[in-house]
């Protein structure tokens, strides 16, 4: 076991509160709605020789298209990265960008403090549908709480002036809140940072997330504590509130079943945008002080396989947050955010639970 004085291990609100380093030497980043001809011409203007294009799962039909169409509007060798990212905080690694001069990132926006490797372009695809009038109505006939928080995904931000005033000509009160600088905009969520939301609790009766999937309204209903209803703009649908108290009590048995593990894996993503190697490392020291055995385990996409056979009791997620709360099942052993491994060491209370939000 290591040994570690008490006066190197930082309290538990320090922890938690701590920002990412910020970014001092990033290089050039360029942000376009679209795959539009302003994209392809700032492309072209670089005289990039090699580019690499990287798609989230959900936009890789998109891919082979776009790719042909920097390739023939630059002249550029395009090659497309097989692994689908995750997010606005996970780029191609060195291996897969090997010789690329930029990188054309789809589906996402810039994620302000997380450093670049090289040029990037983000083309967010922003989605230029959905009626105001008719979401409105479908919000009114909801009866929906008079004041509303909006936190919307970033391909519907666009949707967000015209749909507070459809609401406000039916009696809504609707807020946005700005986040910090993990997020590029008012309003915008991500599944790891709902500080734009958290900046208006307070003023709010509900939230009302536009967009689609429920990936989002369940990161959200994890880090605040009003009723959060989904809008889809595409399909015209209201879902009802999410369940926040059965995902709590789902995260405290984990939490529980945690409290008595002997030995952690504390694990430390290698994507840019997911590395929390000092909040690891003060883990570390948090569960060392406590009498417990804890190791570094380093990753990259991780996979359920990655920790099966290792002889650890449990694990403690400073990756992405949502690896724990949404996939956190298909682990052998229990796993932890954050947060939650101080409430399993005890120091913080179970309740109120706290999200474990990536700043
Ligand atoms: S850390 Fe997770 S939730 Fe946050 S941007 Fe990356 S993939 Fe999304």
């Amino acid at each position: 076991m290591i040994a570690v004085s008490e006066s190197s291990v930082p309290a538990a609100d320090e922890i938690l509160g701590a920002p990412s380093p910020p970014v001092s030497s990033n290089p050039k980043a360029w942000v376009f709605p679209g795959p539009t001809d302003e994209l392809f011409e700032a492309l072209k203007a670089e005289r990039y020789r090699k580019i690499i294009l990287q798609v989230p799962a959900g936009l890789t039909r998109n891919a082979h298209d776009i790719a042909s169409r920097i390739a023939s509007a630059t002249g550029a060798s395009v090659v497309v990265a097989a692994r689908a990212c995750f997010g606005g905080c996970d780029f191609p690694s060195k291996d897969e960008s090997v010789g690329a001069e930029a990188q054309v990132v789809l589906g996402h926006a810039p994620i302000p403090n997380v450093p670049l490797a090289m040029p990037t372009f983000f083309v967010e695809m922003r989605h230029p549908g959905g009626d105001p009038e008719g979401l409105a109505e479908i919000v009114r006939a909801g009866s929906l709480p008079a004041r509303l928080g909006l936190v919307v995904s970033i391909q519907h931000l666009d949707l967000v002036p015209a749909l507070r005033e459809a609401l406000a000509r039916r009696g809504y009160t609707t807020f946005t809140g700005t986040g910090d600088r993990r997020l590029a905009y008012a309003a915008q969520a991500l599944g790891c940072n709902y500080t734009s939301a958290e900046s208006v609790s307070a003023d709010v009766d509900a939230f009302l997330f536009v967009g689609t999937g429920s990936f989002h309204p369940i990161g959200l209903a994890f880090a605040v504590d009003k009723p959060v209803f989904t809008l889809d703009p595409l399909q015209n649908l209201l879902e009802p509130p999410i369940d926040r108290g059965a995902l709590i009590r789902k995260r405290q048995l984990t939490v529980a079943q945690a409290m008595s593990a002997r030995s952690f894996g504390i694990l430390v993503s290698s994507f840019a945008g997911q590395n929390r190697s000092s909040t690891a490392y003060a883990l570390q020291r948090r569960a060392i002080t406590a009498g417990r055995d804890a190791e570094i385990i380093v990753c990259g996409r991780l996979e359920p396989g990655d920790l099966e056979g290792r002889a650890l009791d449990a694990y403690v997620n400073t990756a992405c947050p949502r690896i724990a709360l949404d996939d956190g099942a298909l682990y052998q052993r229990p796993m932890l955010t954050v947060p939650e491994f101080l409430m399993a060491l005890g120091e913080l209370p179970v309740e109120p639970y706290r999200f474990d939000t990536y700043h």
